[in-house]
Formats: structure tokens, C-alpha cells, sequence
């Protein structure tokens, strides 16, 4: 059966989409640990990250990267945290969470709670930013 992430990639279920290729998909996380806080994923579906072909990953760390500088300019902080969990999405996937402490990247936080509006004007900002 498909990932939930594989769904998102597919438009069956709706994401505050920030930017993709052919290769790779970047979209805000449901349940933010800060405003910007990113997903990347390889649009090929492999659970483990590092299960991931050595050319994907390096080519998904690009991506990222990117994904990162236009968050970076974007939401004010001081550098972008990188986390890599898998413990819910059986998807690889690089969490990119705006830090300006280092207790804004604690997964144990509770989440925020954004509105539909808020979401859609964060994923357009550092959508525009993409380069
Ligand atoms: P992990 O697998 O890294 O432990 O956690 C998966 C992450 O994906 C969580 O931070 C969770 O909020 C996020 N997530 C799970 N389902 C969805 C979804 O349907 N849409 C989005 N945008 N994020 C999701």
C-alpha cells in the first residue's frame, strides 16, 4: 500500500506544498515544531533514509538544502535544524525545522497549531524563495 507520503506526492491527500521536481517533494509539516518546519522526501518510496540508493540520497540532501536556504529567508531564525526520525512515516523523509534555540527542535514540544491561511501563506513564501 502507498505512504501516506506517496498519497501527498499522488495530490490524494492535500499538502502545503513548497517545491518538487521529478525526483523530490518538499512540503510543511501538519504538526510544526515552528512555523517553516519542512518535509523532504525522495518521491521514490523507500522507508529507511538509509536504505536510500547513494545517488538519490545525495540528490534528496541537495534538495533539501535548497529547500532550506529559501526557509532561511523566509522565517526569522538563526539556521535550519536537520532531524531525521521515521519512526510514524514508513517514507524517508529530512525534517527541516527553523532553530533559534536549540529547544525549538525538541520533538517531545507540543505542536503548533496553525490555521489553513497561515499554513498556505508559509508554504507560498519559502515557495517563492525556492531556487
Ligand atoms: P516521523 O516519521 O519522522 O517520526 O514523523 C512523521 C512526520 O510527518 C511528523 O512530524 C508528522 O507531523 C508528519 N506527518 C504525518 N502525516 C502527515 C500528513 O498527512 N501531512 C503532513 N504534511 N505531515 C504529516
Amino acid at each position: 500500500m502507498a505512504t501516506i507520503f506517496s498519497r501527498i506526492v499522488k495530490g490524494e491527500i492535500p499538502s502545503y506544498r513548497i517545491a518538487e521536481d521529478e525526483r523530490y517533494f518538499a512540503f510543511l509539516d501538519i504538526n510544526p515544531l515552528a512555523e517553516g518546519h519542512a518535509l523532504v522526501i525522495p518521491k521514490k518510496e523507500i522507508d529507511y533514509l538509509f536504505d536510500v540508493d547513494d545517488e538519490t540520497l545525495a540528490g534528496l540532501i541537495l534538495f533539501s538544502k535548497r529547500v532550506a536556504k529559501a526557509i532561511e529567508k523566509t522565517i526569522p531564525c538563526k539556521r535550519i535544524g536537520v532531524a531525521v526520525l521515521g519512526l510514524e512515516v514508513p517514507h524517508a523523509h529530512i525534517h527541516l525545522v527553523p532553530l533559534i534555540n536549540e529547544s525549538d527542535i525538541n520533538f517531545f514540544k507540543p505542536k503548533l497549531k496553525l490555521t489553513t491561511e497561515r499554513f498556505k501563506e508559509i508554504a507560498e513564501k519559502i515557495s517563492n524563495e525556492f531556487i
